[in-house]
This record gives C-alpha cells, structure tokens and sequence, in this order.
C-alpha cells in the first residue's frame, strides 16, 4: 500500500476534507487578533498565585471532580442548587464533548457567521452541519428563517453564541426564545463574552427543558489556563461526563483558576477599562469616513472596510507591527470586514494609527 493509501484507508473522508484551524503568528506585533485580555495581574496577586502553585502536586493526579474550583464557579455564577456544572478544557472541548455524544449522522444547527469551531468539530464528527444566514443588518437572528431549518433539519444541538463571535452583537432575545421552545433537540447558549455583555442566560435555565448555558474564562483573562463550563440539567451533565476524560482539567488550571476567581476584583477592574476602551474604539473608528464599525457587546470590534481593501488595510497594519483578524475571505457578510480586539490603550492608539496610514495608502 502507498503511504497517500494508507492514509486514505485509515482516516475517514471529513477528516480527510477539513482543514486544520490555524492560528496566525504574533511574534513582534501588537496582539489583538485573538480576544485575548491585554492586560496581566498585579505583582501582589501573582506573588500569592506562585505561593500556591508551590504546594501544588504534580506528581499526583488532578481531582477527576475538580471538586473545589466547581464549588467556585457555582458561587460565582449564582448557578441555583437544582443544576450541575460540567468543565472542559475550553469551551472548544465541551462542544467537542456534545457532539460526539449526538446520534450519528445527526444535524448541528447555529446561526451563519458563528463561531467556526461548531462547524470544525461537527466536520470532524461526520455530523451535518447547517448554518443559518443573520440578517445582513444588524446582524440579528433571522428568526423565520432559522424556524424553517429547524423543522426541516430537526437539529439535535442549536448553537446561538451570546453575543455572537464574529458579529459581537447580542440576538433578541425573544427569538432566542422562540427558538428554545421549537427546537427538537438542546439549544447551547455560548456565553463567551459574557464578561463583557450585559445579559444572559443562566437565569433562565429553570424555564426550560432543553437549553444548556456554556461559559469560559479565556475571554475573561485566563486564556492560557484552558478552561470552559457548561451549566444545565444534572440528568444531562451527567451522560456528558461519561465520555469527558477523567483528568480533562490539569492540577494547575484547577488551583490557578480558583485562585484567580476568588480574588476576582482585578479581573472586574480590567474588564471595565476594555469596556471603556471599546466605546472609544468605536467611535474613532466610525469618525474613519471610509469605515464601518458595528456595535459591540463583546471584547472586540467587527467593521466594513472599502470594498475590496480589507486585505491591503490588514496587511499594511500588520506591516506596521498591529495584528489584528482579517474575515473577508469568509466570505457572506463578512466581505471587506475586519475584527479587532479591545487591547490597552497605547495599543489601541497604534491600531488606529496604522488603519489611518493604511487608508491614506489606499
Ligand atoms: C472564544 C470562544 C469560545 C472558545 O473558548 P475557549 O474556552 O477558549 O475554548 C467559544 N465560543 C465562542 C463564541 C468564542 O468566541
């Protein structure tokens, strides 16, 4: 057997048509591509934060549980007594953990542009996917539309990220609802931006059957900790524990997690000065008569470029040291639109610079 044989014999056909998800390199330039909290912890927090990392034992293996940092993120989520908490390292893994307790060959539904690894672990699943078009203003749910796939394609998981990444928009909520009370199968309410939004799901857990609220923290500021949840039903918490991996959240995560959140004032601080920055971001960028910027209830900012330039504009501010997300070749309404996180305010400013002087190249 040739080796591209052999390949082809033991790797099913979605996995052999995907590509991988790439991230792009920072080395040298201002990061604001990725969502990423910009700003690290004061000396005293970190000084506490080694003390404890100190008495951590590696030689021994995580709580499968991670008993302790669960408890914190109850509290923390004011999450009533009557539901569970399942963790995973990411958001990313518990969307991997749902899928691949669906049926075969079941239907995956989320609102189209989303966040593209619903559609990534669906591929490498064999799952079918469906994404439904937004409107194209305002970017809202295109709740008719949506109804009508549902019925035809009876999903068994809907995902509606809140607010949506890459759009940054929070849906209407009464079509969430509607949504929630059509659907076959569950609706997973992404909460990623949650820190940043003004609204949210989690109080409504107890009013329906089948909806589940997902969490993380790397929005929040611990990015490299990997570390998601995922709030709802004991009884459906419970099947999706089976497949998790026992030791799927490492000892320093669960130890540096829960001492970050429960000194989480810093973290409130940080989060208020990007939702400040944000505003101003925006309105510089509205002030740019050649560009677009929409309404944000997130940590970063979607915006329409001239057309056909947002690839010369994205390079040029890369060029000059900013790297930021380029989304026109996905095409929709994504055409001629970047995205750009939220960083410090020096950062910020070289980012509006160099979109200045890639415009006057233009
Ligand atoms: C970033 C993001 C996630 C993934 O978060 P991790 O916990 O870092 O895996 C999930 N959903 C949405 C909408 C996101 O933007």
């Amino acid at each position: 057997m040739t080796q591209s044989n052999l390949i082809s014999h033991v790797i099913r056909k979605e996995v052999l048509a995907m590509s991988a998800y790439k991230v792009a390199d920072a080395t040298g330039l201002i990061k604001l591509d990725a969502m990423e909290n910009p700003y690290s912890w004061p000396e005293s927090i970190k000084a506490e934060w080694l003390a404890i990392l100190k008495e951590c034992p590696l030689n021994r293996y995580p709580d499968p549980d991670a008993k302790t940092l669960t408890q914190t993120l109850k509290q923390l989520t004011h999450l009533p007594d009557q539901f569970e908490i399942l963790l995973g390292n990411g958001s990313d893994e518990i969307i991997q953990l749902l899928l691949m307790a669906l049926p075969e060959a079941s239907a995956v539904l989320a609102p189209a542009p989303g966040f593209v690894m619903y559609k990534q672990i669906s591929d490498s699943l064999g799952l079918k996917y469906i994404g439904v078009p937004l409107l194209t203003e305002g970017f809202d749910l295109d709740l008719p539309a949506m109804l009508l796939a549902i019925e035809q394609h009876r999903p068994h998981v809907i995902f509606l990220a809140y607010p949506n990444n890459p759009t940054a928009n929070l849906f209407n909520e009464n079509a969430i609802v509607e949504i929630i009370k059509t659907a076959p199968g569950l609706v997973v309410i992404d909460e990623a931006y949650a820190p940043f939004a003004s609204a949210s799901f989690v109080d409504q857990l107890g009013h329906y059957d089948n909806i589940l609220v997902m969490r993380t923290v790397s929005k929040l500021g611990l990015a490299g900790l990997r570390l998601g949840y995922l709030m709802g039903r004991p009884d459906i918490i419970e099947q999706l524990n089976k497949i998790r991996l026992p030791y799927n959240i490492n000892s320093l995560t669960q130890v540096s997690a829960d001492f970050a959140l429960s000194n989480k004032s810093f973290f409130d601080e940080q989060t208020q000065a990007i939702c400040q920055e944000r505003t101003l971001v925006s309105k510089a960028l509205n002030e740019f008569k050649e560009i677009i910027a929409y309404p944000s209830a997130a940590n970063f900012i979607l915006f329409k470029t001239p057309e056909g330039k947002a690839t010369d504009i994205f390079l040029s501010i890369k060029n000059q040291g900013v790297l930021i997300k380029n989304m026109t070749s996905q095409g929709g309404v994504l055409t001629d639109c970047l995205r750009v996180t939220i960083g410090k305010p020096e950062e910020n400013k070289a980012f509006l610079d160099a979109l200045q002087n890639s415009l006057k190249e233009l």
